[in-house]
């Protein structure tokens, strides 16, 4: 029915929601077939960002780091990337480095695209000109991880994308950007894709290489992780038939694709988080592509719309609760709870995007939102620790621990970082079997905190 926006409070930011802009687009080169990221900037930014996905993935992450000292501030991180493109290039001959910036590379004004050219001949002289260099720019106070990672898209595929001319060229496929999703997440999208028989190219893929087996077979030297998407794939995707941006506040490099290849972008759908986000994105992929959704993926829907006619006027319907993370996700988890007949109270992110208040109204239905931008964790305790709220649950990421320690108020995990829970990252959220694994974590927490003592008796 209608938002409430209000901004948060004060000027200091007390435990922020949101991380690092460099993280965003490590991320997004991570997805690529042997892509390192390149860290033009002092050790801390790498490891920060090593720790922080390490923690949430349970993988060991590759991150290089042209290791800035207080030299550098002086002169410049030229000779630090050269060095770096010329170590990493002979030790790995990657497919792709992506050279990341941080806070000091851009306050300092390193030239990196400038750094980059000036390399070439050398590195050609050397033997090392078989690698893709992609600067990426990523002043992190100039935004968030997910700044960071339409940053990192956008550059690869105005770097990377070549011309088609020839219509009859057409490749069949549409470009898929998934944004900060999990690798169960974008399984699932292959999965949705692959039974509708859709050939796809997603924009990029960390299914594998945020989720490896651990393999007693001997590992290949160098040692790359497996999966991701082909540099060769990448330069194809201006014959696609379209781009659809899951990442509904990450559309940069869609828009690009479509003013300069003319790929038509689909970048304002719900995320697919739930039945009618779901829907949606099955609807776009049939204008798309012309393929039919299949009897599989309705079945798929049945067994979710089942569990939610068992759980949603039972045990959901009418509950309180707050949601705060990246603004895809929450916007997708505002959109589902509310088809489980929850009550929203209000929703939160580390961010402002423009459109994400008008966005969550429209979803809102006769709901009454408060909607908190650019909130931090203290902003989120405040609220769910007034009484007046009547907060039942809370959905976010595992940095709320504390405040569900404080108040015993059940917090489902969702989003990122999840540490202190096995198994979020590997399974889906997204598409109608990720909607039923969202709707089963909701009900079994409110199960646990509000009905284990008395209900159970009564249904003996
Ligand atoms: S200094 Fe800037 S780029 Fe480096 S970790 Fe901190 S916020 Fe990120």
């Amino acid at each position: 029915m209608s938002v409430n926006v209000c901004k948060r409070d004060r000027q200091v930011i007390i435990d922020p929601l949101v991380t690092c802009m460099p993280m965003g687009a490590m991320w997004a080169v991570l997805g690529i077939n042997h892509g390192i990221p390149l860290v033009q900037g002092s050790q801390g930014c790498s490891t920060f960002v090593r720790y922080h996905l390490a923690r949430h993935f349970r993988e060991p992450i590759e991150i290089a780091v042209s290791s800035f000292h207080e030299s550098t501030a002086v002169f410049g991180g030229g000779k630090n990337l050269n060095i770096s493109l010329k170590t990493i290039i002979q030790r790995q001959n990657p497919e792709l480095i992506g050279v990341v910036t941080t806070c000091s590379s851009e306050i300092i004004g390193d030239d990196v695209y400038g750094f980059v050219d000036s390399n070439k001949q050398e590195l050609k002289d050397l033997g090392c000109d078989g690698t893709e260099i992609i600067p990426i720019n990523t002043p992190s106070f100039a935004g968030s991880h997910f700044t960071g990672y339409d940053r990192a898209i956008d550059a690869l595929i105005k770097n990377l994308s070549t011309v088609n001319e020839n219509i009859e060229n057409d490749n069949e496929k549409i470009n898929i950007i998934p944004g900060l999703l999990n690798p169960g997440d974008v399984n699932e999208i292959k999965h949705i894709l692959d039974t509708m028989y859709v050939p796809y190219t997603m924009l990029t893929d960390i299914s594998e290489t945020f989720n490896s087996p651990l393999n007693p077979k001997k590992q290949e030297d160098p040692y790359f992780g497996k999966g991701g998407t082909a540099v060769d794939e990448i330069k194809n995707i201006s014959s696609s038939k379209g781009t659809v941006s899951i990442a509904k506040y990450a559309k940069t490099g869609a828009e690009t694709l479509e003013q300069t290849h003319k790929v038509p972008a689909v970048t304002d759908n719900l995320p697919p988080i739930g039945i009618k986000g779901t829907d949606e994105f099955l609807k776009t992929v049939n204008k798309l592509t012309g393929y039919d959704t299949i009897d599989t993926l309705m079945t798929e829907r049945g067994l979710t719309l089942d569990l939610m006619a068992d759980v949603s006027a039972r045990y959901l319907a009418g509950r309180k609760l707050v949601i705060f993370g990246d603004p895809t996700l929450v916007t997708g988890l505002t959109s589902f709870v509310i088809e489980l007949g929850m009550e929203v109270v209000m929703v939160t992110t580390g961010s402002d995007e423009k459109t994400f208040p008008t966005d969550i109204e429209s979803i809102s239905k006769h709901q009454s939102i408060d909607v908190i931008t650019e909130g931090d964790l203290k902003v989120v305790e405040d609220y769910v620790k007034d009484k007046d709220n009547e907060v039942e649950l809370i959905l976010g990421s595992s940095e709320a621990r504390f405040i569900n320690y404080d108040t015993g108020i059940p917090l489902v995990r969702f989003g990122f970082p999840v540490y202190d829970r096995v198994g979020y990252h590997s399974q889906p959220i997204v598409g109608y079997r990720g909607a039923k694994r969202v709707a089963e974590m909701i009900t079994n927490e409110i199960l646990a905190k509000y009905y284990e003592k008395k209900h159970w008796k009564l249904q003996q």
